[in-house]
């Protein structure tokens, strides 16, 4: 299989193409299919494997077509952590270079003034660590009706760091309309009761 062969935009392609990339890694073979169908994913993979292409990459192809309104961002990605939440904004930058994609990190350490500024202007995909995302939500700096998609990284380390109820809010916050793309090395029984109560019949890839 070839990211070609997966009916990837052509500008994404050619970002991939720039970064010398050829061959979907195994967990983006299965994953972007899926994730086009508008599948539900449960993604069990480590680090290294590809996984944040994996989850970014067919959600940025479906948000190549339409536009963000001001404070209603079309995809949230959720990281346990400020460096996570920078790597995946480091990768969603690359990948999508030949898109017009808005793209905004909420965590902490940046001056709400500036992220608010990009939130009002209309943001496509916003990254954000749990704590900072419901704070915003909250001061109702972000309106979470036009959330598309939902994508949680590393959900076993979020379990680590006492945010399973921020998960659970942040599942509630968002429409139940919207597609899961939940990502964790590992499945503990807290990781597995969430998947069961938010994700709908999810494709299930363990890598
Ligand atoms: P991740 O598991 O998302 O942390 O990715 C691991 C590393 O593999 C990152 O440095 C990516 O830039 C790189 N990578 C992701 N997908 C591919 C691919 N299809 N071909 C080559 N390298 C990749």
């Amino acid at each position: 299989v070839t990211f070609t062969d997966l009916g990837l935009d052509p500008k994404i392609l050619k970002a991939l193409g720039d970064l010398g990339y050829v061959k979907p890694t195994p967990i983006q073979a299965k994953a972007i299919p899926a994730a086009l169908q508008q599948r539900d994913v449960l993604g069990i993979a480590q680090t290294g494997t590809g996984k944040t292409g994996a989850f970014t990459l067919p959600t940025m192809h479906k948000l190549a077509k339409g536009r963000a309104r001001a404070r209603m961002p079309r995809c949230v990605i959720v990281c346990p952590t400020r460096e996570l939440a920078a790597q995946v904004a480091k990768d969603v930058e690359a990948y999508g270079k030949y898109l017009k994609l808005e793209m905004a990190l909420l965590i902490g350490g940046v001056s709400f003034a500036e992220q608010d500024r990009k939130l009002m202007k209309g943001v496509d995909i916003l990254i954000a660590t749990p704590g900072r995302l419901i704070d915003q939500f909250e001061r109702g700096k972000i309106l979470m009706t036009g959330v598309q998609t939902l994508i949680v990284d590393e959900a076993d380390r979020m379990l680590d760091m006492g945010f399973i109820p921020d998960i659970e809010k942040i599942f509630d916050m968002t429409p139940f309309t919207r597609q899961v793309l939940f990502f964790s090395a590992t499945m503990p029984s807290e990781i597995k009761r969430l998947v069961d109560q938010f994700l709908h019949q999810p494709v299930s890839i363990q890598i």
